[in-house]
């Protein structure tokens, strides 16, 4: 303790001399030299000059205000410092701070030392890489980006925003009403609804189901081996319409040379076709298929006959209704054939207004050759065209021919074929009420309808060569088929040669 105080005593002297002799050399701005003096303060204290005017410092028991001069140790108080200073050991120290305002605006001044502001503001803790400094404290920056708040999960964050995500499972887009959402990708449901698959030609799409199309187009149900497939529908084999049957109108003149429009349908190059005039009361169906059945017949006949029409006469025009040509029906009529004011044949019928006939004129019975009986009448006495053979002689054989080809109907079901008799022969003893002189000509003399090709055919040949065949040419002709003179078939039939 004596060293140290003798070691004191000697700094102390040390300081004071150099206080006398250069004052206080440490100053906070620009240093200016004052003179070196010192004056002695009433304590005993020396104060230098200082100061821009280089006035004395006051004393230390002066009552002078020094809020910015730091207390002094006991022992340096004679020392006079500047702002922000202390003397120690007779030499002026500067504080590093005495003020906040000494150490910027980042640090505040304590125990004369700058010290960092707390706060992030003042980077003091610096904020996470995540927050922000708002208000001088760290708070997670805003956005999906720091979660804060999160995206939901159908959103994803994009640039610090949620962005929904993409794909029908979150809406973006959505699939239309014919998808599903599978694995986020839109689907095409399953089923025929969605054409996924479709259904073939033969199926339609029920409930999203392929089921086969009803009728027997599609096999559902098939047609008996007798029927045919017709418009899907099982009709009579003879129902089949023709491919080329064509439907148009036409003009034709009647009675009186009145003309109407009617609704015709043939296949070019047939011999006959069916009209009706219009307005029609007759469905195209019925018409087209009583076309088809007639066609049918009526080439049975010329097959059977090996004879055509005579040209000129063709197409035979066949009428079921009541009209312009043939007339209104009365009852009793039965139908006739003859020739029109332009010249063609021509057969009135009358089905349509007839209540009494075997199969009703309808579109199932329209196809039957059983319901051509008379049409095949009608059409044998058109063969008989350019001749003079004389209304029996054609009767008989119109009367045979039409049983053979329309069918002999023998009572029962008129809707079944099985109620009639087809190909039936002249000798059959049901013949001769209707057809008596054929029926003789075929139990005398073997005449069956198997022989009328000859007699047809010598008819036509003569015909041809310009001959006008009258009744005794045509006996002549059954004559030459028999081998012998058929008198006697003709009396029997009491059939008498009128030509
Ligand atoms: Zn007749």
């Amino acid at each position: 303790m004596k060293a140290l105080k003798a070691g004191n005593v000697l700094v102390a002297g040390i300081l004071l001399a150099t206080l006398f002799l250069a004052g206080c050399l440490r100053t906070e701005s620009g240093p200016k030299a004052c003179a070196l003096d010192a004056k002695i303060c009433p304590d005993g204290t020396a104060v230098g000059r200082m100061g821009p005017d280089c006035e004395f410092a006051p004393c230390p028991n002066a009552s002078v205000a020094q809020p910015n001069v730091p207390n002094a140790s006991q022992a340096n108080q004679s020392v006079a410092c500047g702002y922000c200073q202390y003397p120690e050991n007779g030499s002026c120290v500067s504080y590093q701070c005495c003020a906040d305002a000494d150490c910027g605006a980042n640090s505040s001044c304590s125990g004369h030392r700058c010290t960092l502001r707390q706060g992030c503001r003042y980077g003091n803790p610096p904020c996470g890489e995540n927050e922000e400094c708002a208000n001088n404290a760290c708070a997670l920056r805003k956005g999906c980006a720091y979660g804060n708040p999160p995206c939901p999960a159908n959103a994803s964050c994009s640039n610090n925003a949620c962005v929904l995500k993409s794909g029908c499972q979150y809406g973006n887009p959505s699939c239309g009403a014919n998808y599903d959402c599978i694995g986020n990708g839109c689907v095409l449901k399953q089923g025929c609804a969605y054409w996924n698959p479709g259904c073939d030609a033969d199926h339609d799409c029920i409930a999203n189901q392929c089921v086969l199309k009803a009728g027997c187009q599609y096999g559902n149900p098939k047609c008996d081996t007798n029927l045919y497939c017709v418009n899907n529908q099982c009709v009579n084999k003879q129902c089949v319409v023709p491919s080329g049957l064509a439907d148009y109108s036409v003009n034709i003149s009647g009675e009186g040379n009145s003309s109407a429009i009617y609704d015709a349908r043939t296949v070019p190059g047939s011999p006959i076709r069916v009209v009706c005039q219009d307005p029609c009361p007759v469905s195209d169906l019925l018409l087209n298929r009583k076309y088809a059945a007639l066609e049918k017949s009526v080439g049975d006949l010329t097959s059977i006959t090996g004879t055509a029409f005579v040209g000129k006469y063709t197409p035979i025009d066949f009428h079921y209704t009541s009209d312009n040509v043939c007339g209104d029906y009365k009852p009793g009529d039965t139908g006739y054939y003859a020739h029109g004011a332009d010249g063609r044949g021509y057969a009135c019928l009358f089905f349509h207004e007839k209540s009494s006939l075997v199969a009703p004129f309808d579109e199932n019975n329209a196809c039957r050759q059983a319901g051509t009986l008379l049409e095949v009448h009608e059409a044998t006495h058109a063969l008989f065209d350019d001749t003079d053979v004389s209304y029996w002689i054609q009767e008989n054989f119109a009367k045979t021919l039409s049983f053979y080809i329309g069918g002999y109907y023998k009572g029962g079901d008129a809707d079944s074929d099985s109620s009639f008799v087809f190909g039936m022969s002249a000798c059959d003893q049901r013949m001769k009420p209707y057809a008596p002189l054929s029926y003789e000509l075929c139990r005398l003399y073997g005449i069956d309808v198997s022989s009328y090709r000859k007699a047809f055919t010598r008819m036509d040949s003569m015909r041809s060569s310009g001959q006008v065949v009258n009744d005794h040419d045509f006996k002549s002709i059954l004559d030459g088929i028999a081998g012998q003179d058929t008198s006697q078939a003709f009396i029997n039939a009491n059939v008498t040669l009128v030509t």
